[in-house]
C-alpha cells in the first residue's frame, strides 16, 4: 500500500471539531498530569500528551522523568478518560510505551530527521505489536519535505497504517519571531501530495511562547489542518521544560473556542483555496525578507563600530562598487531582473550609511 492509498478514519472518529490534544511539555509529577488532565475541557481536548522522555539542546537540563511517567499517564486515562499519548525516540522506548498501553505515539523533530532511528522505531512498533496505534510524525527540524515523508514511509513499511503529521516549524540560524519559523508551505505541498493524511499544529514548538499560539492555531485552521497539539500547564512559569510557551487549560479554551473553523475546500471555490495558499506563501517570504534585511542591518552596525575604532571611513566607494557588481551578477544568474536589483541594494546602501553614520557621530 502506498501512502496516498491509506484511509485515514481514526481522526474522524474525534468527532467534527478539530482533534485537541493537549497537556505538558514534559510530565514532572503524578499530581501535575492529574491536574492538568482533569482541567483540560472533555468538549474539547480529546488526547492527553506528556513527554517522558525529552531531546533536549543541552545536557544537564531534566531530560525526561522516564518510564514511572508512564504509570502516571495510565492513570490520566482511567480517571480522566482522555487517549494519552507521548515521544518515542527508541525501540526501548516503543517497548515500555506500549507496554504501558499508551494510546498515541508521536515521533519528535529531533528524531525524525535520523531514518535509523525512524527505522528502529518502526520496526519496534511491529515487534511489540502496536501496528494498531496512531503514530503522528513530526516535521524534521530541517526543511526536507522528501524526508518527512520518508519516515511515514518505514512506518507504514512495517504495517502501522493510523498516521498523522505535525506541523511544529522549522529550525533557522538567522533570529525569527518565532522558535521554530512555520515555513506553511512545505507543510501545504505536503497537505497537496497527501490529502488523506491529518495535519496536526503544534503552535507551541512554532512560537516558542505564549503570545502567538492563538494566531498560529488559526493560521493552521484556515488550512483545514485536522487539529492542534498545544503545551499546557497549569503552572506555565515553573514547567520543568518550555516554561515561556506552555499555556494554562483555560486560556487554551478560550482559544479554541475564538478561533474559526474554515469551510471544507469542497464548499470553497478552487480560487479561494489556492489564492489562500499562495497568498500565505508570500505573507510567509515577506517575513523571511524583513528577518534577512535585519540580520543584514545587524552586521551593518558591527561594520560601523568596527570603523568607528578604527578610525576608518565609513563610505568605502571599492566594497560599494563590487557590491553593487556581484548582486547583478547574481541576480541575473538566478533570472532576476539585474536594475531592479541595483535599486534595491542602493536603498540598502543607504540605509547602511544612515545606521553607519549614526554610530560614528
Ligand atoms: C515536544 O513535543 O515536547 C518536543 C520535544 O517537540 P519537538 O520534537 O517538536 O521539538
Ligand atoms: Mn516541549
Amino acid at each position: 500500500m502506498k501512502l496516498e492509498e491509506t484511509k485515514q478514519d481514526w481522526i474522524k472518529a474525534f468527532g467534527d471539531k478539530p482533534l485537541a490534544i493537549a497537556g505538558p511539555c514534559s510530565a514532572e509529577s503524578q499530581e501535575q498530569v492529574l491536574r492538568i488532565a482533569h482541567e483540560l475541557d472533555k468538549d474539547y481536548v480529546k488526547v492527553f500528551r506528556a513527554g517522558i522522555w525529552k531531546p533536549r539542546t543541552k545536557p544537564g537540563s531534566f531530560e525526561g522523568i522516564g518510564e514511572i511517567g508512564l504509570k502516571w499517564l495510565q492513570k490520566v486515562k482511567e480517571e480522566t478518560g482522555l487517549l494519552v499519548s507521548t515521544e518515542v525516540a527508541s525501540a526501548e522506548h516503543v517497548r515500555l510505551a506500549l507496554e504501558y498501553g499508551i494510546d498515541i505515539l508521536w515521533i519528535g523533530a529531533r528524531t525524525t530527521v535520523n531514518p535509523f532511528l525512524v527505522q528502529e522505531i518502526a520496526e519496534a512498533i511491529k515487534n511489540y505489536g502496536g501496528t494498531d496505534k496512531i503514530v503522528l510524525v513530526k516535521n524534521p527540524v530541517n526543511p526536507d519535505l522528501d524526508l518527512w515523508i520518508g519516515a511515514l514511509e518505514r512506518l507504514l513499511a512495517q504495517g502501522v497504517t493510523k498516521l498523522g503529521v505535525i506541523q511544529r516549524g522549522f529550525s533557522s540560524y538567522i533570529k525569527t519571531k518565532y522558535r521554530n519559523n512555520p515555513q506553511w508551505q512545505i507543510v501545504l505541498d505536503f497537505k497537496s501530495r497527501y490529502p488523506n493524511i491529518p495535519v496536526i499544529v503544534d503552535p507551541s514548538h512554532i512560537c516558542g511562547n505564549r503570545t502567538g499560539i492563538q494566531e498560529i492555531i488559526q493560521q493552521g485552521f484556515n488550512f483545514e489542518f485536522e487539529g492542534t497539539i498545544t503545551e499546557t500547564h497549569y503552572d506555565p512559569d515553573n514547567a520543568w521544560s518550555d516554561a515561556a510557551q506552555q499555556i494554562v487549560p483555560a486560556r487554551l479554551l478560550e482559544i479554541l473556542k475564538e478561533t474559526e473553523l474554515r469551510k471544507h475546500s469542497g464548499e470553497n471555490s478552487k480560487y479561494d483555496t489556492e489564492i489562500s495558499h499562495l497568498r500565505s506563501e508570500i505573507d510567509q517570504i515577506d517575513g523571511q525578507i524583513w528577518d534577512l534585511i535585519n540580520a543584514r542591518m545587524g552586521v551593518v552596525s558591527k561594520i560601523g563600530k568596527l570603523k568607528k575604532e578604527y578610525n576608518v571611513a565609513v563610505y568605502q566607494p571599492e566594497r560599494w562598487e563590487e557590491i553593487i557588481k556581484k548582486s547583478k551578477e547574481q541576480a541575473s544568474a538566478i533570472g532576476l531582473n539585474p536594475e531592479f536589483v541595483e535599486k534595491i541594494i542602493k536603498e540598502f546602501h543607504q540605509e547602511s550609511l544612515n545606521i553607519q553614520n549614526k554610530i560614528m557621530s
